[in-house]
């Protein structure tokens, strides 16, 4: 795998920064979703278990969000030189990997060796 360019690292912090803008608006979006059922609220009972059920994807969601917020500002504050390594063999993560997914932390190598498991 290619290191990256400079110009690739500049280019993929700005898809990292809108990045990072994206997920915390999604996060302000859907925080609505996530309040409590009310179990006092006068709806039937298939309702309510579609609505716990509603309220168990939507958390699930946000929590997905909310650990790939925390990876895109792991990765906003790598320094130039670390940024694009893989954190475990430290070979070059590559560039099409990191267009896909900017806050990549490992190479596919070692990705796939940890979803293995
Ligand atoms: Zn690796």
């Amino acid at each position: 795998m290619d290191e990256l360019t400079p110009a690739q690292v500049v280019e993929l912090r700005e898809d990292l920064r809108a990045l990072e803008v994206e997920l915390q608006e999604s996060l302000v979006a859907t925080a609505d979703g996530v309040k409590p059922v009310d179990l006092d609220e006068p709806i039937g009972r298939l309702s309510r278990m579609e609505a716990m059920q509603q309220q168990k994807m939507s958390e699930a969601n946000r929590a997905r969000t909310q650990s790939r917020l925390r990876g895109v500002k792991r990765a906003l504050v790598m320094t130039d030189e670390d940024y694009g390594f893989c954190r475990t063999c430290d070979d070059p993560i590559g560039y099409r990997r990191l267009k896909a997914r900017p806050e990549s932390a490992l190479c596919i190598g070692c990705q796939s060796e940890l979803e293995k498991r």
